[in-house]
Order: structure tokens, then sequence, then C-alpha cells
């Protein structure tokens, strides 16, 4: 029997194809709870940062990559997509950041957490 033409693949263009999964390398593992938890607090922080830094002409997040070892650059708003790609399929798009950033308009994750902290303790000052 010829396989190259056997029988039609009743998923054929479909994206729910389960035997996409079986052919995937590496199969992106469903977020624990915990995980999930932590990506939720990550978006909440973010947008802290975003509404911290984004008046003073901070575009987004640099952040080292786990992969490559490399700088990335997001902007606030890839920088969200990512985290929501996270919750949706516990994996991110890591490798399209910004088109040739301007690396003094993006801080690290740290950085902008001193930063909205300090935002937020002066802002509560009497
Ligand atoms: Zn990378």
């Amino acid at each position: 029997m010829n396989l190259e033409n056997g029988p039609l693949d009743p998923f054929l263009d479909d994206p729910q194809d389960p035997a996409a999964l079986l052919d995937d390398a590496e199969p992106p593992q469903p977020l624990t709870d915990e995980e999930r938890a932590d990506v939720q607090a990550d978006l909440a922080e973010l947008q802290e940062f975003q509404s911290a830094l984004a008046p003073i002409g901070i575009e987004g997040i640099t952040v080292e990559c786990g992969d490559c070892g490399e700088q990335h650059y997001f902007a606030w708003d890839l920088m969200r997509a990512n985290l929501f790609a996270l919750l949706g399929e516990g994996r991110t798009h890591v490798h399209e950041p910004a088109y040739s950033p301007d690396q003094d308009a993006y801080v690290s994750w740290d950085y902008a957490r001193g930063y909205s902290d300090a935002v937020a303790m002066l802002s509560k000052r009497p």
C-alpha cells in the first residue's frame, strides 16, 4: 500500500488535528495552576510598569532569552501578547521580538519593578 496516496486524513486542514500534537517534538506542557497564577501576576505587574514607565518614554521590556542567551526587546503590547500566549498555549513566541528596537527605550523587568514601586511609593506620600 502506498502511504503517500492513502485515505484522506479526516483531520486535514483541521487546526485541532490530534496528530499534530504527536508530530511536535516538544509539545507545550499545560501550565500548572501555580504557573498560571504567576503569569497572571506578571500581566498585572506589566500593566503597572506600563503606566509608570510609558509616560517617561519607555517602550517596553528587555528579557534575557533562555534559548539563545541574548537580550530580546518586547514592546508593552508584544510582552502582553506573549504572556497571554503563555496562558493559552503554554509557550510564548519569544523569537518574534521587536524589530530594531531603540535599546535605550527598553528596561529590564527588575528595573521596571523598582521604578514602578518608587512611583507608587511617591504617590502615596502625603
Ligand atoms: Zn532568543
